[in-house]
């Protein structure tokens, strides 16, 4: 089996588009992720109040006992 230099060049082409659209899904998709769980409300683990999210982010903070926690550890209310 001989690779030519144009079988090389699509064989690298196709690769890196799979890379660049791959990482492009993942962000999008991180990104809706955070969309998603700013709309829901969250309930502390620690005093049971509800945690309110002002803006969207993987972590979060209760205001009521102080305790920092993942939005996807987290209990729906
Ligand atoms: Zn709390």
């Amino acid at each position: 089996m001989s690779t030519t230099l144009n079988g090389f060049f699509s064989l690298y082409l196709i690769v890196f588009l799979a890379l660049v659209v791959t990482a492009w899904l993942a962000f999008a998709w991180r990104q809706y992720r955070l969309k998603y769980n700013h709309r829901r409300h969250w309930v502390c683990p620690v005093c049971g109040k509800p945690i309110p999210i002002v803006t969207p982010t993987l972590r979060i903070h209760c205001r009521a006992c102080g305790s920092v926690h993942e939005t996807q550890h987290l209990k729906e209310k």
